[in-house]
């Protein structure tokens, strides 16, 4: 299968299905994806609530070892349903397990087996690149957020939101939009965000967590990167590439984790000069974690699944190798397709 070339849609039997068989789970594990993002838990942590307050047997949980919730989404609401791998694991296989925008197995990681193992693994994403590894696929990848998905499985479980769902729930379409501005973004979209609000979602508190609120040294560590930052005007196809690095021992020096150095791509994105934006992050095993961005003429996803990982074609990543970042750089700009030209040249 083409990862990129898929398109995935949602039937109503689909979305029954899923629903009955939750409303009759002993015990349902919810998952976010790996190094999980605002969307990703957000959305399981939303479900998870609504599942838990109407008295089911429920945990929410991601495969990072070591298990640590990033800092920037440490104040999402609803986490008293969070459990970590191992005690999720020892309490023997699911009824069923939910993945939240995890577009392949791989992005399970240490609870990859325990998805396996349980009676039913329903996926909820709108990846281009998802795999197919579900059972049941709630899948839609015209859904600018899998936030979006998890309200469409709210509704169809009856569920009463609170505030702290909304809060969640907002909190994945906000990141995932770009704070509305990116191509995905519709008038059905602000319709959701507005039925987020009316449900009392704290958005102002949501923008300021997640946009506006860095430690001192991860804001310095960004102004280091933004200044070591390279121009490769030649690369896709004329249009430009900018790009930088953030290396293990400046950032450990720093205090900071992977996940606190995701405004460098964001700030970088912006360069007049690139139709693409590359960050390499060095993590903490030495490889070098990518971060893909484009402002629309370029499909950076079909770069990262080239090199194993996935996205959209806006926003895309991967896990390459560890070694020289100019290597690294140089393979990208290799495979980086041709743009997709509007003018009739
Ligand atoms: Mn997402």
């Amino acid at each position: 299968m083409t990862a990129a070339a898929e398109a995935w849609t949602v039937t109503p039997p689909q979305w029954a299905a899923v629903a009955d068989r939750l409303l009759a789970a002993g015990r349902i594990v919810l998952l976010a994806h790996v190094s999980p993002d605002a969307d990703a838990l957000g959305s399981a942590l939303a479900v998870g609530a609504a599942l838990r307050r109407r008295g089911a047997d429920v945990a929410v949980s991601f495969g990072d070892e070591p298990f640590a919730v990033p800092r920037t989404l440490q104040w999402l609401p609803c986490q008293e349903v969070l459990a970590d791998p191992a005690a999720v694991c020892a309490a023997g296989p699911a009824d069923v397990v939910v993945t939240f925008d995890v577009s392949s197995r791989e992005r399970l990681g240490t609870l990859a087996g325990f998805a396996g193992s349980a009676g039913l693994l329903v996926a909820v994403d709108h990846h281009r690149s998802y795999t197919g590894f579900g059972e049941i696929h709630l899948v839609d990848t015209a859904a600018p957020a899998t936030a979006a998905l998890a309200l469409q499985l709210l509704d169809r479980l009856g569920a009463q939101l609170d505030p702290s769902m909304a809060t969640c729930l907002y909190a994945g379409l906000l990141t995932d939009t770009g704070s509305f501005r990116f191509a995905g973004t519709s008038a059905a979209t602000h319709v959701l965000a507005s039925r987020l609000l009316d449900l009392g979602a704290h958005h102002a508190e949501a923008a300021r967590r997640l946009y506006d609120d860095a430690p001192l040294a991860a804001v310095r560590l960004l102004g280091a990167a933004l200044q070591r930052a390279e121009l490769d005007p030649a690369a896709a196809g004329g249009l430009g590439m900018v790009s930088t690095q953030v290396w293990r021992a400046d950032r450990l020096a720093a205090g900071v984790g992977l996940d606190g150095v995701d405004p460098v791509v964001d700030a970088l994105r912006s360069v007049h000069e690139a139709e693409v934006a590359v960050v390499l992050k060095q993590d903490d095993a030495g490889r070098w974690r990518v971060s893909l961005r484009s402002k629309g003429q370029v499909d950076v996803s079909v770069v990262a699944a080239g090199f194993g990982g996935g996205g959209h074609a806006s926003a895309a990543g991967f896990v390459g190798p560890a070694g020289d970042p100019h290597a690294v750089l140089a393979a990208i700009a290799e495979r980086l397709p041709r743009p997709v030209r509007h003018d009739g040249a």
